[in-house]
């Protein structure tokens, strides 16, 4: 697909927030159990003054349609569970999306065991799809940041963090709970939580207008 470079300006992996979702081995839980996807392709209007949030556009590489953003978002329920790619409801193509670097290498080592049921899995998937997308008002998706969502959505953040590193990645690691560190872990990932949900709301709210093409 071509996009005009004077109206959208285009993000593929090579952009530091895509590339760090193939990077970072976390985000392999949101993939592979979440179902959480990126796609491979996604753009941002230039010439628009709506926020970050309002201005990102997902084309669909099948019928050409330039979806809001927010067609997939917690808010409308379609964050998640979109373990084949996510859905178009234009045309009810798969659009494609990145693969995280962990998720690529579980998901070859178990082939053995799920190849044969996958077209059986993604037909079953399929078929569940338009539901979720039939009285999707996407335009009116409330902006999660705005007022003081983002302290809500920023402690989340922290506690699953917190709960994550404390908790669970020691008990991988094969090493012992520390108490210390599960204390100062409390004020860290509270501090850490808030800061990532305050970056969030200003990257998400920023109206900054790039190039409009009128006044070239
Ligand atoms: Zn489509």
């Amino acid at each position: 697909m071509h996009f005009d470079p004077d109206k959208y300006k285009v993000y593929t992996w090579k952009h530091w927030m895509l590339l760090h979702w193939i990077i970072n081995p976390g985000l392999a839980f949101n993939e592979l159990v979440l179902g959480q996807r990126v796609p491979r392709v996604s753009l941002l209007d230039k010439t628009s003054e709506k926020p970050l949030i309002e201005r990102t556009l997902i084309p669909c590489p099948h019928c050409e349609k330039l979806h809001d953003g927010r067609t997939w978002s917690t808010q409308n329920g379609t964050a998640f569970r979109n373990w084949f790619g996510l859905y178009c409801p234009a045309c009810g193509g798969i659009i494609p999306c990145l693969t995280n670097g962990l998720s690529f290498i579980l998901l070859a080592l178990t082939a053995p065991l799920w190849y044969a049921f996958r077209d059986r899995l993604k037909a079953r998937w399929l078929e569940k799809q338009p539901a979720r997308y039939r009285d999707l008002d996407v335009a009116s998706t409330p902006n999660p940041y705005e007022d003081l969502g983002w302290i809500r959505i920023g402690l989340g953040w922290g506690l699953f963090m917190y709960v994550f590193m404390t908790f669970i990645l020691p008990f991988f690691y094969g090493e012992d709970l520390s108490w210390k560190q599960a204390v100062i872990g409390v004020p860290v990932w509270a501090i850490g939580g808030l800061s990532f949900g305050y970056a969030m709301k200003r990257l998400f709210g920023k109206k900054e207008k790039v190039r409009s093409p009128n006044t070239e």
